[in-house]
């Protein structure tokens, strides 16, 4: 195998890899009127997959993108749903796929057809579920999430199927999940259940953003998560607080206490045992982030290193609920429990299960006072990290910067694809590309959440891009 090039700062003309870049930018270019009509016809049906919303539009959504996938060449097209544990039905998925020529490897590109709801109509500068083009962006719920995310893959498998012809022999299979803002209630269920059907050596997630707008990025990194609840008791029974205090200190101080110790005096997580690192390639400005996360004026920012790797490949632990007496109800005696939830980011590279353990042994080990301690472990999810140095990441690289003329970044996102540690489970020897369409400013479920067009067509060329190199190379 070759090795892939880095990305190119320019637009190469011509053909770069054995990929004829250009004939594959003016296949999606000649298309991409319809492709953006198409879009527009997918952002008026409201497919939302809560309980609450009528379960006909979520259908029609789904029928809308089979016909757009059968337009696409895909002839074997089904629509496949699974249930839920109550027993309801899930959202419907939409799956084509075709085989790999021999020899050649098999790519799956998701996204997710169904929306947020739309929220206070009222906060929208135009209708929801009309999609109206404004100073180079597309308006409308799921313009970008994640509607975007389907188009970009129909229209780059048109494209390259159309500028390769019989020379395109990628397995490809197109999975549309229909209930992904629900929180994919049955997306393990439906992976076991089409396993062999789903089976493919890359998966494209276009489900994530780009760095800012005119600079693609390839998600590298997400991280875990765990939670659980400390409890600190210390007495029998409340006692008046005249007639003990002094002596020995009340549950929720001790809790606070032993909750202090949980970070060092700079703010980073103090917990033995806990894996983070130091190495993104991007930053953001202390200014940005303070604007971004409304900090308030004389606050200092917590931790050390990088600001991104804070949010991206380091612990982050946060007390997220408190059960003590609300202060209007106070009464003046010692309390004897207080309980606290605290929710720990975790850094890819760490086992939930260690970071479980090493947060039970610290807070076993610092209770204050010799409080009694009482530790349950709760909700735990896996942090996630491209492999690098796979063929698919670095040709997802040089397609991202052939694309759109600019290097592509690596960024990470502080929170977690919950999905993407069942795609891993299942499927241990894919790589997993996490791509996306939106930027910054696409405020994806909120009001007026919108696409940026150019960057959208530039998403469309790089995946085709993308399809295209692995067509010629493969995997290696
Ligand atoms: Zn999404």
């Amino acid at each position: 195998m070759t090795s892939p090039s880095a990305a190119t700062p320019q637009q190469s003309v011509g053909s770069v890899a054995g990929v004829d870049t250009d004939a594959l930018r003016n296949a999606v270019s000649a298309a991409f009127g319809t492709t953006m009509s198409q879009l527009k016809d997918l952002v008026s049906i409201p497919g939302i997959a809560w309980p609450s919303f009528d379960p006909a539009h979520l259908d029609r959504s789904a029928e809308a993108v089979a016909a757009l996938v059968r337009g696409a060449g895909l002839g074997d097209v089904r629509i496949l749903r699974c249930d839920k544990e109550d027993g309801t039905p899930g959202g419907p998925a939409v799956v084509a796929r075709r085989e790999a020529a021999d020899g050649k490897p098999t790519i799956l590109l998701y996204a997710h057809h169904d929306v947020q709801p739309p929220g206070d109509p009222a906060l929208w500068e135009s209708e929801p579920f009309t999609a109206v083009e404004r100073d180079g962006r597309l308006y409308g719920r799921g313009a970008a999430d994640d509607k975007a995310g389907i188009m970009a893959h129909i229209a780059a498998y048109g494209a390259v199927t159309q500028v390769l012809g019989e020379e395109f022999g990628l397995g490809v299979t197109l999975f549309f999940e229909g209930e992904e803002e629900a929180g994919s209630p049955t997306f393990r269920t439906f992976l076991e259940t089409h396993r062999e059907l789903l089976r493919a050596d890359v998966i494209v997630v276009a489900d994530s953003s780009n760095w800012r707008v005119g600079v693609p990025a390839l998600t590298t990194s997400l991280r875990g998560l765990i939670d659980g609840t400390i409890d600190v008791q210390v007495l029998e029974h409340a006692v008046h607080s005249g007639m003990y205090g002094g002596p020995v200190l009340d549950a929720p101080t001790l809790l606070s206490r032993l909750i202090a110790t949980l970070h060092d005096a700079e703010g980073s997580v103090a917990i033995e045992g806990l894996v983070g690192r130091d190495e993104a390639t991007v930053d953001l400005t202390e200014a940005e982030f303070r604007a971004d996360a409304s900090v308030l004026d004389g606050v200092k920012l917590a931790g050390s290193g990088s600001i991104a790797s804070r949010m991206w490949t380091k612990p982050a632990l946060s007390i997220i609920g408190f059960d003590a007496p609300a202060v209007d109800v106070a009464s003046n005696t010692l309390l004897p429990r207080a309980r606290a939830k605290f929710s720990l980011r975790l850094a890819p590279g760490q086992v939930p299960a260690d970071a479980m353990e090493a947060v039970r042994r610290h807070v076993e080990t610092h209770a204050p006072f010799g409080a009694k301690v009482l530790f349950t472990p709760g909700e735990s999810g896996n942090a996630y990290l491209t492999d690098r140095s796979s063929a698919a990441a670095a040709f997802a690289m040089w397609a991202l910067g052939e694309s759109w003329g600019v290097p592509a970044v690596e960024m990470g996102i502080g929170g977690s694809i919950p999905f993407i540690s069942d795609l891993t489970d299942l499927y241990p020897e894919a790589q997993i590309l996490v791509t996306g369409v939106e930027d910054p400013d696409s405020r994806a479920h909120s009001a007026n959440e919108s696409l940026h067009i150019e960057d959208f067509r530039n998403a469309v060329v790089a995946e085709a891009l993308l399809l295209a190199r692995l067509n010629s190379e493969g995997l290696g």
